[in-house]
């Protein structure tokens, strides 16, 4: 079981997209749980203020280092976290490696910036690791939150009913997945190759290694570069 607490200021733009799918019915099984620490309230004063304007003058907000600490320490005094990630666009671009790596933790805390960012300071002191999505820059770190959470829940055994399936995807063995078809078998004259009707599953499967590799030849190259 996988323990994930997230920490938002913007909680509600995580609800849905951690409450459909392969991703609802791992928490309903208790494979994993995902816990949304709302920073608004360990915010300070009256307010509940959790920004402020930055140092040097610049345009934007900053989320506080108090109300970030305060949750992280709670946290910290009740469990032992093997990483506190930040999801920022200038951390390490997330891939599968990282995702399986992440799939055997037993607790993570994963902090969502807003605005501007986050005081510094909280990236020096309390942060183990920092993962981007993507170079671009979003308004939150809540979808990319969302994404790392679902890329390492549907990894977890028992959370996909056909456990394999998880690991005939994309990006296993540096490879991508072969095409994939269903019912029906021709549809406006388009045509399912013949080989996945054939019921042979030695051809079958002969085609697929070679759809992957030439798929990844031509969409993924640096793939099949890797060693690991
Ligand atoms: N001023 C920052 C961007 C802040 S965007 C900069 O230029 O680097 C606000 C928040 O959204 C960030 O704190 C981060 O948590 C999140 N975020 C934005 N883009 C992201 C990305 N590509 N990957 C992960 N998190 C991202």
């Amino acid at each position: 079981m996988i323990r994930i607490d997230i920490l938002s200021a913007v909680p509600e733009l995580l609800y849905s997209p951690l409450n459909h799918s392969i991703v609802k019915r791992a928490l309903e099984k208790n494979i994993a749980q995902i816990h949304i620490h709302d920073i608004r309230e360990y915010g300070k004063g009256n307010y509940k203020q959790i920004d402020d304007y930055q140092y040097g003058g610049d345009a934007g907000m900053v989320l506080m280092i108090e109300p970030i600490y305060k949750i992280i320490s709670e946290l910290k005094s009740q469990r032992d976290y093997d990483e506190v990630i930040y999801m920022s666009p200038d951390g390490d671009l997330l891939n599968q490696a990282t995702c399986n790596q992440l799939s055997c933790q037993k607790n993570i805390i994963v902090l969502c910036g807003h605005y501007k960012g986050i005081d510094h300071r909280i990236r020096e002191h309390l942060i183990t690791k920092e993962i981007s999505v993507g170079d671009y820059v979003l308004s939150g770190g809540e979808l990319p939150a969302a994404i790392l959470c679902d890329a390492i829940i549907r990894l977890i055994p028992g959370a996909i009913s056909d456990e394999t399936s998880a690991l005939s995807d994309s990006f296993q063995d540096n490879l991508l997945a072969p095409p994939v078809y269903t019912r029906p078998s021709i549809f406006n004259g388009w045509e399912v190759p013949d080989v996945l009707l054939s019921g042979n599953p030695k051809l079958i499967k002969d085609w697929q290694d070679n759809q992957s590799y030439e798929r990844t030849l031509k969409l993924r190259p640096h793939l099949l570069k890797k060693e690991d």
